[in-house]
């Protein structure tokens, strides 16, 4: 077997902070069509979720995804239950009009607080199911150029709604020098146009190995990212996850080749609180004062 380290094999500082009970968390991917956010998600699991391989002819490529769905795994670490589910959605490009391509994932974001909202008022509270979503990873085309109109529109229409992360997807296609310029490109980007992108917080009591991780992580975006299901041979023989090219391999768990390791440890280790936090006591909470003024209570 290999040395991956998937969802399913969390390290234990995952629950330094809170958890006694089980817990949901729940990320989003969202992007452009074909910019790997299925791909991505399997990477993430570890796993090859769908569709099944042997079902598709020899040459298929994966199936654009057309609908939203979600997939989820139950986790267990040190006894403690971690329901994961990632939500999957369709990429823009994949129809007519893209205008108006963000609503549905609104929709979504919001039908998700409307639900929690719902369970906050019944009469009975002790079993709440929280499927809101707490990180949403926004994929941006790894032109090395700058955010288009549609990643400024998109974002700007999510992130008063969900934790905003950016990643640059595919960044196998670009150089580390072009990675590095695209970065600040797209920071510079991101702060003209007033979208507010997750801040991970540092705490000054916090041990001087916590401040370091985090500031590294903090340091990583926007996340470039390689994904792959595939196990591919590297020159001096190992077996990785990763994408061969004629001059080599990217490994996707190797973090001198991308960052898809720390986005993961920001996931489920270093930010799932935070995240979780934040998207109760701010945006849910924003969002919930919002409908309740226009419902005119
Ligand atoms: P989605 O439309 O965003 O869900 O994209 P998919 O996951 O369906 O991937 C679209 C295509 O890009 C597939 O052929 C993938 O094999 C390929 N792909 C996915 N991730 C990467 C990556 O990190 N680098 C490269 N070069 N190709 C990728
Ligand atoms: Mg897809």
């Amino acid at each position: 077997l290999m040395g991956f380290v998937g969802f399913a094999n969390l390290p234990n500082q995952v629950h330094r902070k809170s958890v006694r009970k089980g817990f949901q968390f729940t990320a989003m991917v969202v992007g452009e069509s074909g910019l790997g956010k299925s791909t991505l998600i399997n990477t993430l699991f570890n796993t090859t979720l769908y569709p099944p391989k042997e079902t598709l002819p020899p040459s298929a490529e994966r199936p654009s995804t057309v609908a939203i769905e979600s997939i989820s795994a139950d986790i267990e670490e040190s006894g403690v239950r971690l329901r994961l589910t990632v939500v999957d959605t369709p990429g823009f490009g994949d129809f007519v009009n893209n205008d108006e391509c963000w609503r549905p994932i609104v929709e979504n974001i919001e039908a998700r607080f409307d639900s929690y909202l719902e369970q906050e008022n019944r009469v009975n509270r002790q079993k709440i199911m929280d499927n809101r979503i707490h990180a949403c990873l926004y994929f941006i085309q790894p032109t090395g150029h700058a955010l288009k109109p549609i990643d400024v529109e998109v974002m700007r229409q999510l992130h008063t709604r969900v934790n905003l992360i950016p990643i640059i997807a595919k960044a196998d296609t670009l150089t580390d020098e072009e990675v590095a310029e695209f970065k600040a490109r797209i920071l510079a980007d991101i702060a003209h146009h007033n979208i507010h992108i997750f801040q991970a917080p540092t705490y000054e009591n916090e041990d001087d190995e916590a401040i370091a991780e985090a500031e590294e992580i903090a340091s990583k975006i926007p996340f470039a990212v390689v994904g792959s299901d595939k196990e591919v041979t590297t020159p001096d023989g190992r077996k990785v996850r990763g994408r061969a090219y004629p001059w080599g391999v990217v490994e996707v768990d190797n973090e001198d080749h991308c960052d898809f390791v720390k986005l993961r440890q920001m996931l489920v280790r270093t930010y799932m609180e935070e995240l979780r936090e934040y998207t109760n006591t701010v945006l849910y909470e924003n969002w919930r004062t919002e409908k309740l003024l226009s419902m005119g209570v």
